[in-house]
C-alpha cells in the first residue's frame, strides 16, 4: 500500500505553521524571475494565488474557462467569510474556530491544516479590507459580524448577500495590477484538458482554446489547480452551470489521488425543485438562519392541506408549528451545521410533514424577527436574497398577511436541501502538493480542511487562505531548487503525447454520433446520484447506483450526440468532456461511500445511525482519509490508500449540538 506522507511539521499544533515558515526553503528574488507557475482557475483560490505569486516575483500563467476571471463561480457566494477576530467579544479565538471546524467536519479533517486555516483567517480580513472590500460595518465603523451554523459566536464577515462577489472583485483588482505589470499572463476561455508529466514532475498543461477549439501546450516549473468542486456531478446543484471537475479528474488519471470523494455537502436552505425541466437550483444563504426560523406543521392534516394547496403557511398558528431544529437541538437551534439541518428536514418530509405540492419542502419564516426588528432592518440584512426569492417564486417573504392575537404573520419562504459543496477532492499534503511532485491543488478542488462537513462561510476562508497565505510559502519549498533546471520545452515527446491523446479523445466523443444529448445523459446521472448516492445512503442502494453508473458510462460511450465541429466554438463538446469526467467522479463518490461503513458529516449511511437518527461514526475502523488511485482505465475499480488521522490537540468525541 502506498505510504502517504502528509508532511505535517513537528511541534505543538499552535507552533507548526510558524515553525514551518521559519524553516522552509526560499527562492531568492533573482531566481523568482526565472520561474513560471501555471495557475488554473481564477476564483477566489486561483486569483489570490496568481496575484500573490506574481507580486512575489514569479511569472504566472493564469487560466479560466469564462470570458473574465470575475465570472468564476466564487462570485456566487452569498453569506460571508469566517475569521477569528473576536470583534463581538463573544468568546471567539483561533482555537475556537479551529475546534468548531474540526467538530463541524465530524472529526474527519486533518487537524494541523485546520489549525493553520484558523490562524491565517484574521490575515484574510485585513488583506481584503486593504483591497477595499466593502464589508458590512457597525454604526461606529467596526466591521460587522453575523452567525453561521455550527458556531455559538458571531464570526462571519459579510458584504450584504454578495460576499463572494466583493471578495472576488478585491482579488481581481490585485490580479489586474499584476496583469498590467506583465507578471500574470491571463488566458480566458481556455480549458485545461490534461496535465503534462515529465520525469515524474508536473511540467505543464494542455489547454483548449474554447473559442477556436485549438489545443495548445504550456510549460512551467509548477502547476497549481484551483478549479473548484464537483457538485455538478449531481446535475441539479447550487453551483454555477460551468462548474466542472475535468482538470481534477485528469490529474487523478495522471496519478494524483482523489480523497474522500463521498463527502458531499447538501445545503438545507435552497429553493425546492419545481419541475422536470430545471437545470439549476438556487441557494438561499445560510445567513438567513440567523433570523429565519425553520418549521413544519405539527399536525399531519395541516401538512396535507398545504400539499393540496388548500391552506397557506401563514394560516397555521404559532401553537401548531413545529420548530423542529429548535426542539431537537436547543443549544444551536436553527444554526446547527448543514448536514444536521438537511437530514432533519428530510426526516420531517419523509414522515409526511413536507409543505409544498411535492411534500419536499419546509418553511423558513421571518415573522418573529420582522415583528422584533422591523422589515427595514431585515431587508437591510437580506434584501437581495428576499428579492431573489421573489423573482424565482413570485412570493415576497417579507409581505405582511395578518395579525392574530398580537402575533404578526408574514409569508414564509419554502426551502429544501440541495447539493452545494464538495469536501472531497484532490489529496494534498500540508504543503498543498498532490502526490505528483510540482502539482498543487487549492480551494474547493482539494480535500484538505473541512473533513466530512464544511461549516458555512468557511469555503471562502479556505480558498483565500490557500491562495494568499499558504501556497505562496509552501510552493517555494518545491521551487527553491527548480531555478537550476533548464526550462522544459513544449516540444518534448511528453507534451506531444498528451496533446495527441486529448485530441484523440475529442475525436472519439465527436465520432459517437448517437441519439442522446449531453444534458439528457447528465440529467440521468443526476437522478442516479441523488437517488442512490444522496442524503441517505445504503449498501444496497450504492451497489445498485454503481451498476447504473456503469451502464450510463456505456450509454455515454455508445449513444452520445455532439453536434458541430471540434475546431470551432462548441459548447456541447465542452459539456460532453465535462460529463465524461462527472461520470468518473460519480463512480468515485459511490465507491468511497460504499466502502465507508459509517456515517460522518455529509456522508450518511442509513445502516449506521443512532436511535435518534444521528450520524454514527466508527472511529476504530474509519479514522482515516480515504484516497483513491486510478488504475489506468475508467473501467477498473480504483484502489484505496489510507492516510491515518492523528489528533493531538482535540479530543475526538461524538458531535453534540443539543446542549
Ligand atoms: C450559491 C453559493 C453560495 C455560496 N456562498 C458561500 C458563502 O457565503 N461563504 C463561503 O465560505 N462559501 C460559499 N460558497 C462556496 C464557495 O463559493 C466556493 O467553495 C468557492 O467560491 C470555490 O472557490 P474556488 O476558487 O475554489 O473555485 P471557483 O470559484 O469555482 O473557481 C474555479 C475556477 O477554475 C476555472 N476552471 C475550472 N475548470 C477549469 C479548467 N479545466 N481549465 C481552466 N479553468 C478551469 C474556472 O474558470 C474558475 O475560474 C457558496 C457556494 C455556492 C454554490
Amino acid at each position: 500500500m502506498k505510504k502517504l506522507d502528509s508532511r505535517i511539521p513537528e511541534g505543538p499544533i499552535a507552533e507548526k505553521w510558524t515553525n514551518y515558515k521559519a524553516h522552509q526553503r526560499l527562492v531568492n528574488p533573482k531566481n523568482k524571475l526565472k520561474l513560471d507557475v501555471i495557475v488554473v482557475g481564477t476564483g477566489l483560490a486561483g486569483a489570490s494565488a496568481a496575484s500573490s505569486l506574481a507580486e512575489m516575483g514569479f511569472n504566472v500563467l493564469n487560466f479560466c474557462i469564462q470570458d473574465s476571471p470575475r465570472r468564476a463561480h466564487s462570485i456566487a457566494a452569498q453569506g460571508g467569510i469566517n475569521a477569528a477576530k473576536n470583534y463581538q467579544n463573544d468568546g471567539d479565538s483561533v482555537y475556537r474556530l479551529f475546534y468548531d471546524t474540526v467538530k463541524g467536519g465530524d472529526y474527519r479533517a486533518r487537524e494541523a491544516n485546520v489549525y493553520r486555516l484558523a490562524e491565517v483567517s484574521n490575515n484574510i480580513i485585513d488583506q481584503c479590507v486593504a483591497q477595499g472590500v466593502p464589508f458590512a460595518r457597525e454604526y461606529g465603523g467596526m466591521l460587522a459580524n453575523r452567525s453561521f451554523g455550527g458556531a455559538q459566536v458571531s464570526r462571519t464577515f459579510y458584504a450584504k448577500g454578495q460576499t463572494g462577489q466583493q471578495l472576488l472583485l478585491g482579488a481581481y483588482s490585485s490580479l489586474s495590477k499584476e496583469v498590467q505589470k506583465g507578471k500574470v499572463k491571463l488566458y480566458t476561455r481556455y480549458e485545461m484538458e490534461d496535465v503534462v508529466i515529465v520525469d515524474g514532475h508536473a511540467r505543464g498543461i494542455i489547454a483548449k482554446n474554447l473559442v477556436t477549439g485549438k489545443l495548445e501546450r504550456f510549460t512551467a516549473n509548477a502547476v497549481v489547480l484551483a478549479t473548484g468542486g464537483y457538485g455538478n456531478t449531481y446535475f441539479l446543484s447550487t453551483n454555477a452551470m460551468g462548474c466542472n471537475c475535468t482538470a481534477a479528474i485528469q490529474a487523478y488519471r495522471k496519478g494524483a489521488l482523489m480523497a474522500n470523494p463521498s463527502y458531499v455537502q447538501i445545503h438545507p436552505t435552497c429553493i425546492p425543485v419545481h419541475g422536470n425541466n430545471q437545470s439549476k437550483l438556487t441557494l438561499m444563504s445560510e445567513s438567513l438562519r440567523n433570523d429565519g426560523r425553520i418549521w413544519v406543521p405539527k399536525k399531519q392534516e395541516d401538512a396535507k392541506a398545504l400539499q393540496a394547496g388548500t391552506k397557506q403557511g401563514w394560516e397555521i398558528r404559532e401553537e401548531d408549528r413545529d420548530y423542529y431544529l429548535e426542539r431537537r437541538y436547543p443549544a444551536f437551534g436553527n444554526l446547527v451545521p448543514r448536514d444536521v439541518a438537511s437530514r432533519a428536514a428530510k426526516e420531517r418530509c419523509d414522515k409526511g410533514y413536507g409543505v409544498n405540492n411535492t411534500g419536499l419542502a419546509v418553511f423558513l419564516d421571518f415573522s418573529e424577527s420582522i415583528q422584533r426588528l422591523g422589515i427595514d432592518e431585515i431587508r437591510q440584512r437580506y434584501g437581495n436574497l428576499f428579492d431573489m426569492y421573489e423573482e424565482i417564486t413570485d412570493v415576497n417573504p417579507g409581505e405582511f398577511v395578518q395579525s392574530v392575537n398580537g402575533i404578526d404573520y408574514y409569508k414564509p419562504m419554502m426551502i429544501f436541501p440541495a447539493i452545494h459543496y464538495t469536501m472531497g477532492g484532490i489529496w494534498v499534503d500540508y504543503e498543498l502538493q498532490t502526490t505528483i511532485p510540482g502539482l498543487f491543488a487549492i480551494g474547493e478542488c482539494n480535500f484538505s480542511d473541512h473533513g466530512a462537513n464544511r461549516l458555512g462561510a468557511s469555503a471562502l476562508m479556505q480558498g483565500l487562505a490557500d491562495g494568499y497565505f499558504v501556497l505562496p510559502y509552501t510552493i517555494q519549498n518545491y521551487l527553491s531548487d527548480q531555478a537550476v533546471w533548464p526550462k522544459v520545452s513544449t516540444d518534448l515527446p511528453e507534451f506531444a503525447e498528451a496533446e495527441k491523446s486529448v485530441d484523440a479523445e475529442i475525436d472519439r466523443l465527436m465520432g459517437i454520433q448517437g441519439k442522446r444529448s449531453v444534458d439528457s445523459i447528465h440529467k440521468e446521472l443526476g437522478h442516479i446520484m441523488w437517488e442512490h448516492v444522496g442524503m441517505g445512503r445504503t449498501k444496497e442502494g450504492l451497489e445498485e447506483g454503481l451498476k447504473l453508473l456503469k451502464a450510463l458510462r456505456k450509454e455515454f460511450n455508445e449513444n452520445l450526440f455532439v453536434p458541430g465541429k471540434k475546431d470551432e466554438l462548441n459548447t456541447e463538446l465542452d459539456k460532453a468532456i465535462h460529463l465524461r469526467d462527472f461520470i468518473t467522479m460519480g463512480e468515485l463518490v459511490a465507491t468511497d461511500a460504499l466502502h465507508r461503513e459509517e456515517s460522518c458529516g455529509g456522508h450518511f449511511r442509513e445502516e449506521h445511525q443512532t436511535e435518534e437518527g444521528e450520524a454514527k461514526r466508527d472511529d476504530e475502523n474509519f479514522f482515516y482519509v480515504g484516497c483513491w488511485e486510478y488504475q489506468g482505465t475508467d473501467e477498473k475499480a480504483p484502489v484505496l490508500h489510507k492516510e491515518p488521522l492523528e489528533y493531538e490537540a482535540i479530543k475526538v468525541q461524538t458531535r453534540n449540538y443539543k446542549n
